[in-house]
């Protein structure tokens, strides 16, 4: 089954139990300015929750792209390095507006994945939140799943991949307990079940999440009830895509084996397995669908995430041998295989080639100069890239702290991140030091934006807390 057929397949099953079929809202959230990106399908739908918005329907279902490169859901470090992640990906959802709740969720997704979508349900394995014995009881008692492949999770303390059964969409806000359905992609697949202390692996991968999205957590932690209990669920796209394709890997679905193809003319690469690939596809969607939802590269904020997204792909790229210009040229092949379930990026095709072209252009002129300097820098310093080096990439090169992360942990190093810190925080007194003597106009462009107050100085610093746990 086709990408294309599976979307519309979803849509066809909530359409005939009753959901009104709603359109993707943008990657930029239009009511909840302390979030960076919608990394779900709920955060269109966060003012349902809270009960101040009433959208004439209660029950939904749609397919939401979503982004997770920055704040609470941050997957860009595992973007080349699991079968399962993306930055952009598309999530299929359904939603209970204090209509239905846990029996009825559970029961359509099962009806949904074993009767449509024809899985073998002896590979499906379920979690739920170690106190929710409803739950577990619909899915043992009512569903018949056998309590071998039922596992009860708690709260994630921590680990940036481990099972999680209380799912919230940032660090306030509709949050609740969730069960979570999985797929075992067979034992020729590293990893163990969930809840085990290899689940990490590909073997068994999460596919669809079903909250009970009860409580609204206030900015002191407290949690108080929703006025109504309502469900959200969330399918990966590209997930049950792998799983109906017979691939274990998301990137050798349809719609990426396209771009990867392309990517490969592109870059003069012929292993089409090759992580770099991989990369460049994913980040083509990340960046595209971005620039379609109005960001535009920029040293703060959502802008900020979109260029170190951009220079990581080009920094790829230049890995793979591309001297010149390429990534803006993957739109095209882009809009190819999403611009009929995504009519704006086919309308903005050609902005946003020419938006990718500048900066391809812009970092182009320092990414050799750049990855030369990184290069002596690790030849003279063991295991850990000093802060000052780090910064200096930084400021004269335009690499992205991250992106130098990015690199030195491909050889087995890390970056000193506190130094780098520090380093910055140097350069900021200078500047203000400068700027009170009026010859700010003569800092680094980076370095005078980064003066620049943000409102997102929270989620950089949280970008680069993921770095350091992920390099
Ligand atoms: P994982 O534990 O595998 O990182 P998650 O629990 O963080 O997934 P949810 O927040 O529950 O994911 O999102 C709902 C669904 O969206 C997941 O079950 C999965 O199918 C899909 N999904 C989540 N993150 C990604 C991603 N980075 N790329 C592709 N699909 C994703
Ligand atoms: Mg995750
Ligand atoms: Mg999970
Ligand atoms: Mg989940």
């Amino acid at each position: 089954m086709k990408t294309a057929q599976i979307r519309s397949t979803f849509l066809d099953f909530f359409r005939s139990k009753d959901h009104t079929i709603v359109p993707s809202a943008s990657l930029v959230p239009s009511n909840d300015p302390t979030l960076l990106f919608t990394n779900s399908g709920m955060v269109p739908f966060k003012n349902v929750f809270l009960g101040s918005e009433k959208p004439g329907y209660v029950r939904a279902a749609d397919v939401q792209r979503c982004l997770r490169a920055g704040g609470k859901h941050n997957d860009l470090d595992a973007v080349g390095y699991t079968a399962r992640h993306h930055t952009f990906f598309e999530m299929l959802g359904n939603w209970s507006f204090g209509d239905y709740f846990k029996r009825d969720a559970i029961r359509y997704a099962w009806e949904l994945l074993t009767s449509v979508y024809k899985l073998p349900p002896e590979r499906l394995w379920v979690t739920v939140y170690h106190t929710d014995d409803e739950a577990y009881d619909i899915w043992n008692k009512e569903v018949g799943v056998p309590a071998d492949r039922i596992v009860r999770i708690g709260d994630n303390k921590g680990a940036p991949f481990a099972s999680d059964n209380f799912w919230q969409m940032a660090d306030t806000g509709p949050c609740g307990p969730c069960t979570e359905i999985f797929y075992d992609h067979g034992p020729e697949v590293a990893g163990g079940p969930p809840g085990s202390p290899d689940e990490d692996g590909d073997r068994y991968i999460e596919i669809w999440n079903l909250v009970f999205m009860q409580f609204d957590r206030a900015p002191d932690g407290t949690l108080s009830p929703l006025p109504a209990p309502c469900v959200d669920t969330g399918m990966g796209l590209e997930r049950l895509a792998a799983v109906l394709q017979h691939v274990h890997s998301n990137y050798e679905i349809d719609l990426f084996a396209h771009l990867i193809a392309e990517a490969s003319r592109l870059t003069g690469t012929a292993d089409l397995a090759n992580k770099s690939l991989r990369v460049i596809a994913d980040h083509i969607r990340a960046c595209s669908f971005l620039i379609v939802d109005g960001v535009l590269p920029s040293n703060e904020g959502r802008g900020y995430v979109l260029r170190r997204i951009i220079r990581r792909a080009l920094r790829h790229g230049w890995m793979l041998g591309v001297r010149g210009d390429f990534f803006w040229k993957m739109v095209a092949p882009l809009v190819a295989e999403m611009g009929d379930a995504y009519p704006e990026i086919a309308a903005k095709q050609s902005f946003v080639e020419q938006a990718l072209k500048t900066e391809e252009e812009r970092f182009g002129e320092t990414l050799e100069h750049g990855m030369r300097l990184f290069d002596d820098i690790a030849t003279k310093s063991g295991q850990v890239i000093p802060g000052v080096d780090a910064f200096r990439l930084y400021d004269t090169y335009g690499f992205p702290v991250d992106l130098t992360a990015d690199i030195a942990r491909e050889r087995g190093m890390t970056v000193d991140m506190d130094g780098f810190e520090r380093a910055m925080g140097e350069q900021r007194a200078r500047a203000r030091a400068a700027s009170n003597f009026g010859s700010k106009a003569q800092l680094p462009a980076e370095v005078a934006s980064a003066l620049a107050p943000t409102v997102f100085t929270g989620y950089d610093v949280l970008d680069l807390a993921d770095a350091t746990v992920l390099a």
